[in-house]
């Protein structure tokens, strides 16, 4: 495979490979008249680790959003390993893409939610097994033992039998973080996974992505308000501000040279 060069804007991104497998090209979103996102143009590289920081309303979970297929854009495409989300190419025309195509695109991207959306009356295993029979077929045996690798990963093997009701808040996170984990995503979307969750239990959450970070493979896009964190896990820092990127880099660029005074004027709100 052939080295690409991303830009020589972001340091260290000489080492990029291959074609990337999230692609944003002039994405907007409105809703009515408000734009929330203009002309984004964004490529995620197969294990990169992107964060995403900026002000409240700047329009970071809406660029999520997109992703997850939960909003659908005004206007741009987004392609994923290759595939187009909302769109389907006939003949060389884009038209829209149907519910059943939307499924199948969808499988390869994992979501973890602020809120973390488990099944109450469900199992911590049933909730982890659950879209592996029922989206990949696998067999209840193959979904178990797949199933307790990625519990085990996050630390919740011994809660299988407990509904989320009896799991605090950061154990829960984990499991949603399982959940989405077992399907094998290419790219992982976390979108502010530890803002719900009291102080004292973001940092089992966040040391859990961590870890899931640092085995590689896996592309990540990560909306953050944990400063630390982003700088810690990413390879490559995005800073949003009125539904543009006004500036991205690596942590070392954004945190200690960053170049816009609006992002010099966000990151002193931290310091
Ligand atoms: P951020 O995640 O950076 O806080 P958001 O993407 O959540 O920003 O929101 C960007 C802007 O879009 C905000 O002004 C918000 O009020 C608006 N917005 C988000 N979702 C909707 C919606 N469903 N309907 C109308 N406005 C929305």
């Amino acid at each position: 495979m052939s080295m690409i060069h991303v830009s020589s804007l972001y340091e260290g991104y000489e080492n990029v490979e291959g074609n990337p497998i999230v692609r944003y090209r002039k994405i907007s979103k409105s809703y009515g008249d408000l734009q929330v996102l203009k002309e984004i143009d964004l490529d995620i590289y197969p294990g990169e680790k992107v964060a995403v920081i900026g002000p409240s309303g700047s329009g970071k979970t809406t660029l999520a959003r997109l992703l997850m297929t939960l909003e659908e854009p005004t206007a741009g495409t987004i392609e994923v390993d290759g595939e187009l989300l909302w769109h389907k190419r006939v003949k060389g025309r884009l038209t829209r893409a149907d519910e059943k195509h939307l499924h199948r695109v969808r499988g390869s991207i994992g979501m973890v939610f602020q809120h973390f959306n488990l099944f109450p009356h469900m199992t911590i295993l049933r909730n982890v097994t659950e879209a592996p029979i029922r989206v990949l077929g696998l067999s209840k045996e193959e979904a178990v033992e797949r199933a307790k690798i990625m519990l085990d990963k996050v630390g919740l093997l011994d809660k299988l039998d407990k509904y989320p009701g009896q799991l605090s808040g950061g154990q829960k996170q984990r499991v949603a973080i399982a959940r989405a984990l077992v399907m094998r995503p290419k790219v992982m979307l976390f979108d502010e996974p530890t803002s719900a969750l009291d102080p004292e239990l973001v940092g089992e959450v966040l040391t859990v992505i961590k870890e899931i970070a640092a085995e590689g493979d896996m592309a990540m896009l990560l909306i953050t308000h944990e400063m630390e964190f982003a700088r810690d896990v990413a390879d490559r820092i995005l800073f949003t501000d009125g539904g543009k990127i006004v500036e991205e880099g690596s942590p070392k660029q954004i945190f200690e040279n960053p170049k816009s005074p609006r992002l010099q004027m966000f990151l002193n709100r931290f310091r």
